[in-house]
């Protein structure tokens, strides 16, 4: 082909000759694809301690494809049986209370007395930014190099109820593969304690003394959850304001009803940092697991939070059935417009929506 460029009289820039591109920077290099694994595969690996097949299932469990969904809910099935065998502790704090960094030993601790420990996660924050700032691996440097320690961010996409249920689910496929130990982490403003305390036997929430105001900004209802409230940085010159700390936060709890398996909370003072306390924080822990199963409340809470999750689940899957329905949402849309325009009020306007679609199941 001819260019002006190759033209003797031509001043602008050259051309050179391309250089025919290779087909491939190495042809002998095959591409691994996983190999898809059935149903089956996914049990065996996981009874067996699996770490990598625990950890496509989880993936699964995540998925938003409803093909995704359809394996992993027949995994959970099938691993349900194998579950429950387990210690689920919550363990939850603001940011810069010293979860991770606590996390790291009390998860050593629990290493070191033989068992195996998952560490998993629910970010509040993940609904809106559809990032994780919870149960990063890099969090949590001794833990993340333990074999016996499975480290799980927080699902990172969905509203709480759904990234709640996931974590759940989550437990089951964890206790089948022989962790005995569960911690859920979590950093919020309520809601999302809530959720980690329906699926937990032992909620521990995390505090900072030396802020002079300590029972300030501290949900009630995060308190009244509590089974335990450890005081963190009990070290160097801070442990006269930790001690106080405590001291306020046992008077205060003393304000409390009486929790429903009728334990009394603990309050103790330790250091993550310098590891001090740790045996004593675990010690209060013992007392509990000891306590709940003498008094059969821990069965008793297990059974109420099958109960809540069986109900939470119906009422997530029909949510969803329903604003998904390419029709429903069309007539969500034109019934907003009508209710900001206030040509229809809120209640009339859902009645509708609602009756068109109880109209449409009955056809
Ligand atoms: P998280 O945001 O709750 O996970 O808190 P981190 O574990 O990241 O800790 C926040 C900061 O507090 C870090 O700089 C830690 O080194 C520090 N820290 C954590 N535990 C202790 C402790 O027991 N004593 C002291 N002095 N500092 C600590």
């Amino acid at each position: 082909m001819e260019h002006p460029e190759n033209n003797k009289e031509y001043k602008g820039l050259q051309v050179n000759n391309g250089v025919a591109s290779q087909p491939t920077v190495n042809p002998y290099r095959r591409t691994r694809k996983a190999r898809q694994l059935s149903v089956n595969d996914y049990v065996e690996g996981i009874l067996k301690g699996n770490v990598s097949i625990l950890g496509r299932a989880v993936t699964l469990i995540e998925s938003t494809a409803d093909a995704h969904q359809a394996v992993a809910q027949e995994v959970i099935e099938k691993c349900l049986p194998y579950s429950g065998n387990s210690r689920r502790i919550g363990i939850t704090g603001v940011p810069g209370a010293g979860k991770s960094t606590s996390i790291d030993v009390f998860g050593l601790h629990v290493l070191r007395q033989g068992g195996k420990l998952a560490v998993l996660a629910i970010d509040p924050s993940s609904e809106r930014s559809k990032g994780s700032i919870l149960g990063d691996k890099t969090r949590m440097e001794k833990l993340s190099q333990e074999k016996d320690a499975f480290i799980r961010p927080s699902p990172s996409a969905g509203s709480l109820g759904g990234v709640a249920r996931k974590t759940r689910e989550t437990i089951v496929l964890c206790e089948a593969a022989g962790y005995d130990n569960i911690f859920v982490e979590t950093v919020g403003v309520g809601q999302s304690e809530t959720a980690v305390h329906s699926m937990v036997d032992f909620f521990l929430l995390i505090q900072l003394a030396g802020t002079g105001d300590e029972l300030q900004g501290i949900k009630r209802g995060i308190m009244e959850m509590a089974d335990g409230i450890v005081i963190n940085k009990c070290d160097g010159d801070n442990i006269q304001r930790a001690q106080l700390a405590a001291a306020q936060f046992r008077n205060a709890l003393h304000l409390f009803p009486p929790t429903p398996s009728k334990w009394v909370p603990e309050v103790i003072t330790y250091s993550g940092y310098y590891e001090l306390g740790i045996d004593e924080v675990w010690g209060m822990i013992d007392r509990y697991f000891d306590y709940v199963k003498k008094t059969g409340y821990f069965e008793k809470k297990r059974n109420e939070q099958a109960k809540y999750w069986m109900i939470e689940t119906i009422n997530e899957q029909l949510k969803n059935a329903f604003y998904h329905q390419p029709e429903v949402k069309a007539l969500l849309e034109q019934k907003e417009l009508r209710v900001l325009n206030n040509e229809q009020s809120s209640f009339t306007a859902a009645k509708d929506v609602l009756d068109f679609y109880f109209d449409r199941l009955r056809k």
